[in-house]
């Protein structure tokens, strides 16, 4: 038996029910063999309970009773039965990669690159409480925390890439992998696959013009909603990112300049994300609480307006002095 609390059903209360259920099966002539009583799978703040009642047979019977040591479930002592080595996996394993081959430019590009994660960085560290708080009202809360080891972690292989010799395409590639590994949830995985896919726009020759940004941040723009298959409306980061990329291409296109195109586009992004105040979610877990979400914006558009915000003058400021020169 298992008798599971979903999320805001109180230990006591399970506890309590427990003492009314389990008498009566006892009275019906069953046996209870090691029942389980606690909150084993929940979803969000739902409440209620699930009751399982599974009969055993002679080939259940053993699994249900033997050890089990998962991050999940625990019982008995199957860990040092089994002499399982509690230690964390080491995913960087000391092995030395190699990167695209490069061009200076490209290289000194890549040095911008990372300037402009570091300020991403800076920014969403300041921010972590906040978009924490948005993502509670009707997520679960880790939006802050997921951004922030996301980040972090595409920062730390940035320098790392760019150490050994990368080209900006290399280094963008290489933060998108590690942020995707590291973050942890949707937004984790979307902004892993959209940095990999500017990285892989830009290349590692050149140093991007009015052309080049264009096509990486619609590079960019395209594998977020592949993936996530969002459209404007639906309350996602997607709210952001489309007035962003549109506004983007469509100035780069007519003035030429990537530096005024971003700082309007960020302006753009930016209402648009206070604007997802008033939706629906339609898309990603804030959906099933989607009457308290109304009223607070959706924090993965407001962490992109505020990531494209201070990475604009990073990005673009080498184009402005390469058109200085030529
Ligand atoms: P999780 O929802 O897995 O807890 P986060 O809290 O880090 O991940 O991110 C939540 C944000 O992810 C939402 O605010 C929304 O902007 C974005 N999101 C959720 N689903 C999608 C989707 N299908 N496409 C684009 N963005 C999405
Ligand atoms: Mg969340």
């Amino acid at each position: 038996m298992i008798l599971n609390g979903l999320g805001s059903t109180k230990h006591e209360e399970l506890f309590v029910l427990w003492l009314t259920v389990a008498p009566l099966l006892r009275a019906a002539g069953y046996t209870l063999v090691m029942p389980e009583v606690g909150e084993l799978v929940t979803s969000l703040d739902m409440s209620g309970v699930s009751l399982t009642i599974t009969w055993l047979d002679d080939e259940l019977e053993p699994l249900w009773t033997s050890p089990a040591e998962t991050p999940a479930y625990r019982r008995g002592t199957a860990a040092m039965q089994s002499g399982v080595a509690l230690v964390e996996e080491d995913f960087d394993g000391g092995a030395t990669v190699a990167y695209q081959e490069a061009t200076a430019d490209s290289r000194a590009f890549a040095a911008d690159c990372v300037a402009a994660l570091e300020s991403a960085r800076e920014a969403l560290h300041e921010a972590e409480a906040l978009l924490g708080d948005m993502d509670a009202v009707a997520g679960d809360g880790d939006h802050g925390r997921g951004m922030v080891r996301g980040i972090d972690a595409a920062c730390a292989a940035a320098s790392e890439a760019m150490a050994g010799g990368a080209g900006a395409g290399a280094v963008l590639s290489a933060a998108g992998d590690a942020w995707a590994d590291r973050a942890g949830g949707t937004s984790g995985v979307l902004w892993g696959a959209g940095l990999r896919a500017f990285g892989e726009s830009l290349g590692n020759d050149q140093v991007p013009g009015p052309a080049e940004f264009g096509a990486a941040v619609t590079a960019f723009s395209d594998r977020i909603t592949g993936l996530g298959k969002a459209e404007i409306g639906d309350k996602t980061m997607v709210d952001a990112l489309l007035p962003f990329a549109g506004t983007f291409t469509r100035m780069v296109s007519e003035r030429g300049n990537p530096s005024l195109a971003w700082t309007e586009a960020a302006r753009a992004a930016t209402s648009a994300a206070e604007a997802t105040a008033s939706l629906r979610p339609l898309k990603g877990r804030a959906r099933p609480l989607a009457d308290k979400s109304v009223g607070t914006a959706d924090p993965g558009a407001t962490s992109l307006a505020m990531i494209f915000t201070v990475m604009g003058p990073h990005l673009t400021a080498v184009h402005q002095t390469a058109a200085a020169v030529s």
